[in-house]
């Protein structure tokens, strides 16, 4: 018998680790002492934040080997691994995005069989009907909205599946679930450019971009009134944790209930680069939903918290983070914004 499976698991994997979310969250982890497993299928070289007290693999999760690999003596697994990225990556790799179902699948199957503890699956707000979601004063989502199904396209049946499968491992093969719906989460350290960046790092790019070149435009995707919450990163890594912890086995929303349309957080941005730029609307860019916010009322009772940290603090950090990247020339796409 291989005396390592004598050995009481103590790993916590975290999948996507190479990623914005996965990154922060190994920081966090390893703060509080945890052993730590960071996966990912990208080169290390190219993992917004590399740990040198984590143990780092790059595997492509898609593989169910790979997914046992990665799985090994794991008390808990954060699967946050999926091929993803903004509206503008999502409404145009619909096929990519659906092709995350092998990575869930597998991590499902490896946990499962190696006996892991707990699973923790990062779902998103685009599992939510769309016919919920067509006014900017939207009414905020509460969980049972996602039924009867007709979520975004692509990316949000993906998500909304691996969530049932999640259920049904827990169900049928007693595997631990925990299911947190992030409503777009933004903060440094994650995608700012090349095609799969969000609104809050798009927006503070664009703004620093007009800064620095003296333009004194701005490009905004739709008219600027479609509606959205953005969750600050450190409420995003205390929020999975503490669910994951939690006894809660059902799906959360993990957001912040601070409605803005897209005109005010470039309004924010703007005051805080200290600029206005007169703004072109490209009204046939992708956009996405017209309006969606979290409603906080079941989170606030399963743990006595919700996501707190203002969109004006969290941008001012993203600002500057992703301000100095482009005064540093760390742009992957090779392109020098000084
Ligand atoms: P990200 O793109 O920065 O990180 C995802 C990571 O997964 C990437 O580093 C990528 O290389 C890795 N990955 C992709 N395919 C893989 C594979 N086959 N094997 C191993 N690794 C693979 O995204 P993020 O913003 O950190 O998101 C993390 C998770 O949270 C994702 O599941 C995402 O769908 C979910 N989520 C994020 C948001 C958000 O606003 N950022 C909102 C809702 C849900």
């Amino acid at each position: 018998m291989n005396m390592d499976s004598n050995k009481t698991p103590d790993v916590v994997v975290v999948s996507g680790a190479g990623g914005f979310i996965g990154g922060h969250l190994v920081a966090d982890l390893l703060r509080s002492g945890k052993r730590v497993r960071a996966v990912d299928k990208k080169p290390l070289h190219e993992w917004y934040q590399q740990h040198e007290n984590a143990e780092s693999l790059v595997l492509d999760l898609s593989s169910f080997d790979a997914c046992q690999i990665a799985v090994r003596h794991a008390c808990e697994v954060y699967n946050l691994a999926a091929d993803m990225g903004g509206m503008g990556f999502i409404e145009r790799h619909k096929a990519e995005c659906m092709l995350s179902v092998l990575i869930n699948t597998h991590m499902l199957a490896a946990a499962a069989e190696a006996g892991v503890g707990r699973f923790f699956f990062s779902s998103s707000a685009c599992v939510y009907a769309a016919g919920k979601q067509q006014q900017s004063d939207v009414a905020p989502l509460r969980e049972e909205d996602a039924y009867p199904a007709m979520p975004e396209d692509g990316y949000g049946w993906e998500k909304l599946f691996s969530e049932r499968m999640c259920r049904h491992f827990r169900e049928d093969f007693g595997l631990e679930t925990r299911l947190a719906r992030y409503h777009n989460v933004y903060g440094p350290s994650g995608t700012w450019e090349g095609g799969r960046e969000k609104a809050p790092a798009a927006i503070c790019r664009k703004v620093a971009e007009a800064k620095l070149s003296g333009r004194g435009e701005i490009e905004i995707w739709g008219d600027g009134e479609q509606t959205r919450s953005f969750m600050f990163i450190d409420d995003c890594v205390y929020g999975s944790r503490r669910i994951m912890e939690s006894d809660f086995n059902e799906p959360l929303n993990l957001g912040s209930d601070e409605l803005v349309s897209i005109n005010q957080l470039v309004d924010i941005v703007e005051e805080i680069a200290g600029s206005k730029f007169r703004r072109r609307y490209i009204l046939d860019a992708p956009k996405g939903v017209r309006g969606r916010n979290s409603d906080n009322t079941l989170i606030k009772e399963v743990l006595d918290w919700a996501p707190s940290i203002s969109l004006r603090e969290g941008m001012e950090h993203t600002y500057r983070w992703i301000w100095d990247q482009m005064i540093h020339g760390t742009a992957k796409s090779g392109h020098n914004f000084t």
